[in-house]
Parts: structure tokens; C-alpha cells; sequence
């Protein structure tokens, strides 16, 4: 195999290019954040490097003080940032300079409105990165090297960020990144040191490893004019350079935290609530867990990327650890830095062990009191929680049995008691408005609330004012399979079985059901008959003020969206049917009990069947049927 050394001229990928153009136009008001996001970079390529020195020590080449150096030139209007990281060799510049390598990414651009403006907001989801430079600059050089390589296998990348870069092989001595901004007309003030430290102190001042700039003599960091070799500038670093977890809480201001979640996130907003915590005794560690404000696009794609940042002593072990936090979790981000676990640890090791279960189990549990906290210290902010992640808050049931009521007491919902289909219901509001005698969660499923808010099976609880959930989200059906109880009080499904209100009904109102029940009887099989297999059932109903006829689900059988659910995921889904059951009191069930006319009787029970399964959102299996029956039935009327 020979290696490239030509200078090759290269196209940069589709989503690149679309990228390109949204962050150019799109971050005006920001453009500071190009060095916050060239800083991130070269910190991480210093925890690269550490981490692979752990056991390859001669790549740090007798240069092991690892730090990033920011230069300007006011003249030729130039920024420069320099680490001594691992580089990039001349393939690993071309792959992760000219390409995205998230999955979902095209996916995410092909959904862009095109509107700049609405755009904008939605690159903060996918994070900013290395092509900010361009924001400033007309022109980005980068020149690197990977350590471990000779000093002759440097790459010289260069671009305009118009859709294509070159890269040749070039000389260079020193190992890691040096990124060198050529600033646009009208960007050439930030070639000024107070502009730029105050830049690093605002953005980038957690970043662990010494951010350094010339010290400025008398406002000059250039050598006198005329001197024949300018001489190595004295350095001096601008940032605190300290990892920000190993700090006390007590002195780390929000900004702080703020702008270290932005550096390891990944993320252009801040996070809408974070804890920090250092655990001693038995095992010895530091986490700082953050809630991001936004979902990713991915955040349902299962290769996407997810997990803590993973430190064993101050030192890098690995992105993405996955290890720490259950998947219904997966939209917590954070570093967890270990002293128990041991400098070589791999992934592998990592699936498993006592001390990885039990961090795990304390993470979790710190995770679930972080939301806990912003839930009841910032409801609004709980809210804008909710509306990203709710629905992967409600995978937590399944997924943690022990943590089931914790997770049960984040879970919120649309009610009959809420306001109008907004999912802001705890369940301890719920139980908190309980009525006497009640001793049940009651909650109704569908597919969406305009479906479901006027259903007859609200109709007994509306009457006597009892609270009811309606839960619209494909996943509710599933869920509540999975959370039995809430504060010693078990969930009942309004459509399903037969409704029995415990001591909410009073001992008269029992006994009256029972006897309406028996003088039905002989309704009740005149509709079997003529319904047959269709049904399960036939029988009185308790749940009905209004409407003639509803249907129950079997007490054992699928609701609508599991049924979809299973159907959708290619299963068979078991035969079920329901149990019809109506309203002895209402005119039309009246009229029927009194026709003696069999086809007419027929008739008119059919159309209430229908009218029931429409009612329950389902479809019919014969419509034409339906509206045949009901016009005939109407010609009767004004006839
Ligand atoms: P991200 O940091 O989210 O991975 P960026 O767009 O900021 O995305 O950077 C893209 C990739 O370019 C990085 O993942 C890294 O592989 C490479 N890279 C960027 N800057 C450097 C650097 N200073 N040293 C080594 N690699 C770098
Ligand atoms: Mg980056």
C-alpha cells in the first residue's frame, strides 16, 4: 500500500456542506462560541492522548505537560489554538474534518425546514463542533500530527468552507493539532488578547488543562519591529485549569457548570438542572449528572450515543460509558470519576461487577432525586423535562421494578381534572384530590385526547366527580401494564371489565344495579342473539348517564394500542372481544326493550353496536352496513 503525500483536493460530505451553510447564517449573535468549540476539541484530544499513554508512554514523546496555546496576529488578522494532543494522522483528518460521523444525521438535516431562522435553533440539538470555525473565518488551516507518527507524516488541512478542502502531507515536529483562522473582513477584532481571554474565561474556563496565551507587555505581544527572530513568547495560562468536579460544589458558580455541561455534552443550551456529588467510604467516587434542556435528534435511535464520560482518577477512560445509568436514563449526560476501578479498565469489564452495580444503582437513584428536586423547585422547567423526555421517562417502570414508585411519582399526565390535555398531572395531585371512599387510580387509554376526553366511559365519573387520567401516548398501555400501585392505591381501567366503584357506590346503589341487572336479563340475551360472536358479553351498564351503549375490554384482553403495538411489530395478535354493554335507562335502549318486531329489533341493535365501537375510536367492520341501517332508521323517523 502506498500512502497519499499529494496534495489532494477533496469534497466535503452532503451534510456537511448543509451544516456549513446553517452555521454561518445562523449563529450571528454567538459567534464567540468558535473558540469555545476549538478549545473543547483540543481538550479532548489531551484526554485522548492521556489515556492512551496509560499504556503506550512513549507517545508523549518527552512532552507530557499536556496544554492549548491561543495566539493572534493583529497584522494578519489571525487566531491560532494549538495543543499537544493526539492529532490526527492524514486519514483521520480527512474522515472527521470533511465528514459527520453521528448516525441520523442526514435523517436530521433532511428535516430542516430551510427557514434559517427556525433552523437555528434546532443546530443547538446536534451540537456546533469543529465547522464554527467558519463562522469567523474565510479560511481555516489545520496542521497535525498523531502521536506515535514520524515527524514527516504531518497533515496540512485547509479549507474555505465552501464545499471543498485539501489536504497534503507535510513536516511537523510537534505532535497534536495546531488550527490556525484566517478572520473575515469584519471579524479581525477578535486578533486581541483582552478580547480572547475574556472569551476563554467566559466559555472555557473548567477545561482541566492550562489554556495559555502570551503574557501581554504593555499591551503588545508582538517583538518589537525590526528584531531579527522573534522570540518564544513568555506563556502564561489564562483558564483555572482544574478539573471543575474535583472543585467543592460551594465554590463553582452556575455559569461554571453551565458552560463544563456545553464542553461534554456536546450541547449549544444549557442544562435545565444538574447535581453534583462526591461519594466516600466504601467506594470512592465523583459524579455531576446533568438534565439536558433539549432532546437530541437520536434520542431514539438505538446505536445513538449515550452515557457518562467515564475518569479513574482525574485520568480519561472513555466516552459514551453506558454502564452507569439504566436506558431509560439515556438523556442524562455527566462525568462519573472513579477511584475504585482500575486505569485499564475496558468496556468489557465494565458490563458487569459489584462495583459497577452499585455505582449504577446510587447514579440511578442520584438521577431520579435530581428530578425529584427540579419537579418541585422549578415546575415550568419540569415541564420543558417532560416534553422532551417524558416518553422515556415512562420506559422506567419496565425497565427498574425497584424504582417503580420513584419513577411513578415523575410520571405526569393529562386528566379529566387537568388542563385541556396538557400532560401536567402528578399522581400525587391526583391522589391529593381523591374523593371519600375512593381507593382507586382511575385512568382511561386512546389514541389522543380529543378522541378520548368525551368518551361515555367518563360518564358515571363525571357525574359524581371523580378524577380520571387519559392516557394518549402509544406507550401508556404498555406502562401501566407495569405500575401497579401508587401510594398503596392500585390503577383500574375505566373501559375495562366490569366498572366496580368500591365504596363509591353506596350499598343502594349496589343492590339497584342488581336488580336492574335481573329485570335485563331477558333484554340482555335478545341482543346476544343477535350480536352472537361478535360480543363476549351483553350486559347492563353502571358507567352510562348519557349514552345508549358502550364496549368494555375483557378484563385479560389488549386495549387498542398494544393491539397496534403488536400488530405494527409484525405478532400475531390474540382474538379478543368485547363486552357490549348498555344503558337500561336511556330512551332508545327503552324502545328497543318494547320493539316486538325481530328485524327491527335487529336493526336497531346493530346500529347501537356500532355506534358503541365508534364511540371506543375503534373502526367498524362493515361502515356501509352502518350508515345504510341509520338511514333507514331516519326515514322512519320522518316518515
Ligand atoms: P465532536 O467534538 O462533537 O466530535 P467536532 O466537530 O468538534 O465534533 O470535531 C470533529 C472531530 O474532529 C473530533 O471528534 C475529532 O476526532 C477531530 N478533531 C477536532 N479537533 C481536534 C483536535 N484538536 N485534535 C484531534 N482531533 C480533533
Ligand atoms: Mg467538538
Amino acid at each position: 500500500m502506498t500512502v497519499e503525500t499529494q496534495k489532494q483536493t477533496l469534497g466535503f460530505q452532503t451534510e456537511v456542506k448543509q451544516l456549513l451553510q446553517l452555521m454561518i447564517h445562523s449563529l450571528y449573535s454567538n459567534k464567540e462560541i468558535f473558540l469555545r468549540e476549538l478549545v473543547s476539541n483540543a481538550a479532548d484530544a489531551a484526554d485522548k492522548l492521556r489515556f492512551e499513554a496509560l499504556v503506550k508512554p512513549e507517545l508523549l514523546e518527552n512532552d507530557s505537560e499536556l496544554r492549548i496555546r491561543i495566539e493572534f496576529d493583529k497584522d494578519a488578522h489571525t487566531v491560532s489554538i494549538d495543543d499537544n494532543g493526539i492529532g490526527m494522522s492524514r486519514e483521520e483528518a480527512v474522515a472527521h474534518l470533511g465528514t459527520i460521523a453521528k448516525s441520523g444525521t442526514a435523517d436530521f438535516l433532511a428535516h430542516l425546514s430551510g427557514d434559517q431562522k427556525k433552523d437555528s435553533h434546532l443546530i443547538g440539538q446536534f451540537g456546533v463542533g469543529f465547522y464554527s470555525a467558519f463562522i469567523v473565518a474565510d479560511q481555516v488551516d489545520v496542521y497535525s500530527r498523531r502521536a506515535g507518527l514520524p515527524a514527516d507524516q504531518g497533515v496540512h488541512w485547509s479549507s474555505r468552507g465552501e464545499g471543498e478542502f485539501e489536504v497534503e502531507t507535510v513536516d511537523k515536529p510537534q505532535r497534536g493539532t495546531r488550527i490556525v483562522l484566517h478572520l473575515k473582513d469584519g471579524e479581525q477584532d477578535f486578533a486581541d488578547g483582552w478580547k480572547l481571554r475574556g472569551i476563554v474565561k467566559k466559555y472555557s474556563d473548567h477545561i482541566a488543562l492550562p489554556i495559555e496565551m502570551p503574557k501581554e507587555q504593555h499591551g503588545e505581544t508582538k517583538p518589537e519591529k525590526g528584531a531579527d527572530t522573534p522570540a518564544e513568547p513568555e506563556w502564561e495560562a489564562v483558564n483555572r485549569a482544574s478539573a471543575l468536579w474535583t472543585r467543592p460544589k460551594a465554590e463553582i458558580k452556575d455559569e461554571e457548570y453551565q458552560e463544563f455541561y456545553k464542553h461534554i455534552a456536546h450541547d449549544f443550551g444549557n442544562p435545565l438542572a444538574w447535581s453534583h456529588n462526591k461519594v466516600e467510604g466504601k467506594l470512592e467516587y465523583t459524579s455531576l449528572l446533568f438534565v439536558p434542556a433539549r432532546a437530541p435528534f437520536d434520542l431514539y435511535q438505538r446505536e445513538a450515543a449515550r452515557g457518562l464520560k467515564l475518569y479513574v482518577q482525574r485520568v480519561f477512560i472513555m466516552d459514551q460509558a453506558d454502564q452507569f445509568l439504566p436506558l431509560y436514563l439515556r438523556f442524562v449526560k455527566g462525568v462519573v470519576d472513579s477511584a475504585d476501578l482500575s486505569l485499564n479498565v475496558s468496556r468489557e469489564i465494565l458490563q458487569s461487577g459489584p462495583v459497577i452495580d452499585s455505582m449504577k444503582s446510587a447514579l440511578t437513584r442520584r438521577s431520579l432525586d435530581m428530578l425529584e428536586k427540579l419537579a418541585k423547585d422549578k415546575p415550568e422547567d419540569y415541564a420543558t423535562f417532560w416534553g422532551n423526555f417524558g416518553q422515556v421517562l415512562k420506559e422506567g417502570p419496565a425497565e427498574d421494578y425497584a424504582n417503580r414508585e420513584k419513577i411513578a411519582g415523575l410520571l405526569r399526565f393529562a386528566s379529566t381534572h387537568g388542563s385541556d390535555g396538557a400532560q401536567d398531572v402528578a399522581l400525587a395531585d391526583y391522589v391529593g384530590r381523591m374523593q371519600e371512599g375512593q381507593d382507586k387510580i382511575y385512568y382511561l387509554t386512546g389514541e389522543s385526547y380529543a378522541q378520548i376526553k368525551d368518551s361515555p366511559h367518563l360518564e358515571v365519573f363525571r357525574k359524581k366527580g371523580i378524577e380520571v387520567l387519559l392516557l394518549t401516548d402509544r406507550i401508556d398501555e404498555w406502562l401501566m401494564g407495569y405500575l401497579t400501585e401508587f401510594d398503596g392505591k392500585g390503577f383500574v381501567d375505566v373501559a375495562r371489565g366490569d366498572l366496580d366503584l368500591g365504596k363509591l357506590d353506596s350499598e343502594e346503589d349496589k343492590k339497584a344495579q342488581e336488580e336492574t341487572a335481573k329485570a335485563k336479563e331477558a333484554l340482555a340475551s335478545r341482543i346476544k342473539a343477535v350480536l352472537g360472536d361478535e360480543v363476549s358479553e351483553v350486559r347492563v351498564s353502571h358507567r352510562l348517564t348519557d349514552s345508549p351503549a358502550i364496549l368494555a375490554i375483557g378484563q385479560g384482553d389488549l386495549g387498542v394500542q398494544m393491539r397496534q403495538i403488536l400488530e405494527a411489530s409484525g405478532q400475531k395478535v390474540p382474538d379478543s372481544k368485547p363486552v357490549f354493554e348498555f344503558n337500561p335507562t336511556h330512551p332508545l335502549i327503552e324502545k328497543l326493550d318494547a320493539e316486538a318486531d325481530g328485524g327491527r329489533f335487529e336493526e336497531l341493535a346493530r346500529v347501537l353496536f356500532d355506534q358503541a365501537a365508534l364511540a371506543a375510536g375503534d373502526s367498524l367492520k362493515d361502515p356501509a352496513g352502518y350508515v345504510k341501517r341509520l338511514n333507514k332508521l331516519l326515514l322512519e323517523l320522518s316518515a
